[in-house]
């Protein structure tokens, strides 16, 4: 399989080479030349566990790591996870959830970063060189890729968070890791400052080149492979039914867009159910086909607190017939006037999707009232998606809901509507009384430089 970007620049790239490159050179993203057929081979899925799920589906995508080496990285990804279905299926009420919190840090970045971290081991021991990681976060992204490399050789990370504006429980999951690749630089600004940091750093070519920076952020397509991954396990989880539905609560529009693959691939999922917060582009755009800019609302769900998906670029690639010349000029408009509007027909374009959003009012009412009926606890990000899947599903189709964090990781949220509830998680528990390391810097681009240089030259030495 060779890898090419959706703005048409490149081309030609093995599955390390894209992993390696991460945001394509030329701005866009990279995908897939193909997206292949497997249709024909569901019934022999049937009773596959996880691993050999992943071996399966990831061998479609990947041929420049030869199998067995791909099936052990894929082993030592998963046995991190605290269940050995890796992404359990569980019953609750009429529907189904699938469980993607089992990793190290409790969200569902894990399922792809721990996956992601093991393949830039991988090729940094093949090709040899070094990386130095750059990232910013808010909240899960952080901690999951820290996880990902923590202790790894020739892999430095460096993950900037806006200093007080995460909440503690996050920030201890990044500053509680004390190995010495990692490196948390508490910034003194917004997420937004921390955000303008990393595009200007990243687009500062002579330095990305003299320090080897290296992405993490949803725009690798390692991660959204991995994720394909878990629509086969629901699939398989579910006994092979004829066809079912997921509803997935979206931000970046990479879970979704992963759904979208495996849709594509052949998995018989009737409709993806797109369910956003109050932050409601990608909804609003699959209701009118207007892809418009608004404002950032800070949610009771802020893993999903998110204007613009840097994913969606790779689903338009796919619906615009792979073609680079229609996708940039979307991208150009979009990026000129904060607004970009689809040649193809605005209603009903894509059979794939439909779509809702959700009030945290909702959010927290749908929190209080599943667990009233079931007993079962969902976090603010699943129950987005819980919401618009029980209002847009076809009843006579099995629904399963993507369960992104545990909810002790949004316990505060949760204290609200169920006050005299205990939420809390063994991993969460023993943070508690853990050391802490983080570097407070400036909010400035050379700050921010000085130290990955530092940090590299005294490695050197
Ligand atoms: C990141 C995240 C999301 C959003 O996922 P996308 O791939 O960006 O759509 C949802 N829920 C949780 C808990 C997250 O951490």
């Amino acid at each position: 399989m060779r890898y090419v970007s959706t703005r048409g620049g490149v081309q030609g790239l093995s599955f390390c080479d894209a992993v390696m490159m991460g945001l394509a050179d030329d701005g866009g993203l990279l995908v897939p030349e193909t997206i292949p057929d497997i249709s024909k081979d569901l019934p022999q899925l049937a009773g596959k566990g996880y691993v050999d799920l992943a071996a399966y589906v990831m061998g479609h995508f990947i041929d420049d790591i030869p199998a067995a080496e791909l099936r052990s990285i894929i082993e030592r990804s998963y046995e991190t996870f605290d269940d050995s279905a890796v992404t359990p299926l569980v019953e609750v009420g009429d529907i189904h959830v699938l469980e993607l919190f089992h990793g190290p840090t409790l969200a569902f970045k894990d399922v792809a970063l721990q996956f992601l971290g093991n393949v830039f081991e991988y090729v940094l021991n093949k090709r040899g060189g070094r990386l130095n990681i750059l990232g910013a976060t808010s909240g899960d992204t952080g901690s999951a890729a820290i996880a990902g490399v923590r202790g790894k050789q020739n892999i430095n990370i460096f993950i900037m968070f806006p200093e007080g504006r995460t909440s503690a429980l996050q920030e201890k999951q990044m500053t509680t890791v004390l190995d010495d690749n990692v490196q948390n630089l508490a910034i003194e600004g917004s997420f937004d400052d921390c955000q303008s940091i990393l595009k200007t750093i990243f687009n500062d070519l002579a330095f990305k080149d003299a320090y080897d920076l290296g992405a993490v952020n949803s725009v690798n397509w390692a991660r959204i492979l991995a994720q394909v991954v878990y629509y086969f396990s629901a699939y398989v989880q579910l006994g092979l039914p004829e066809r079912f539905q997921v509803a997935v609560p979206t931000g970046n529009f990479g879970n979704i867009f992963a759904g979208y693959i495996a849709r594509r691939m052949g998995l018989p999922i009737d409709t993806l159910i797109l369910a956003t917060n109050q932050n409601d582009i990608l909804h609003r755009f699959f209701t009118t086909g207007r892809y418009e800019r608004g404002e950032v609302y800070f949610s009771h769900s802020p893993a999903m607190d998110i204007q613009v998906a840097s994913n969606f670029e790779r689903y338009l690639y796919f619906e615009f017939g792979q073609a680079p010349e229609k996708v940039k000029e979307f991208m150009r408009d979009f990026s000129n006037t904060g607004l970009a509007t689809t040649s193809f027909n605005t209603l009903n374009f894509d059979a794939a999707f439909t779509s809702g959003r959700v009030s945290d009012e909702e959010t927290v009412a749908t929190i209080a009232r599943i667990f009233e009926e079931t007993e079962y606890l969902l976090d603010p990000h699943t129950a987005v998606g819980v919401e618009i899947g029980l209002a847009k599903r076809r009843p006579e189709v099995p629904l399963v809901c993507l369960a992104t964090a545990h909810p002790s990781k949004f316990d505060e949220v949760i204290l609200q509507v169920i006050p005299d509830i205990e939420v809390s998680h063994p991993t969460l528990e023993l943070l508690k009384d853990l050391p802490e390391r983080k570097t407070l810097l400036e909010g400035e681009v050379g700050v921010v430089k000085d130290f990955i240089s530092t940090f590299n030259d005294q490695l050197a030495s």
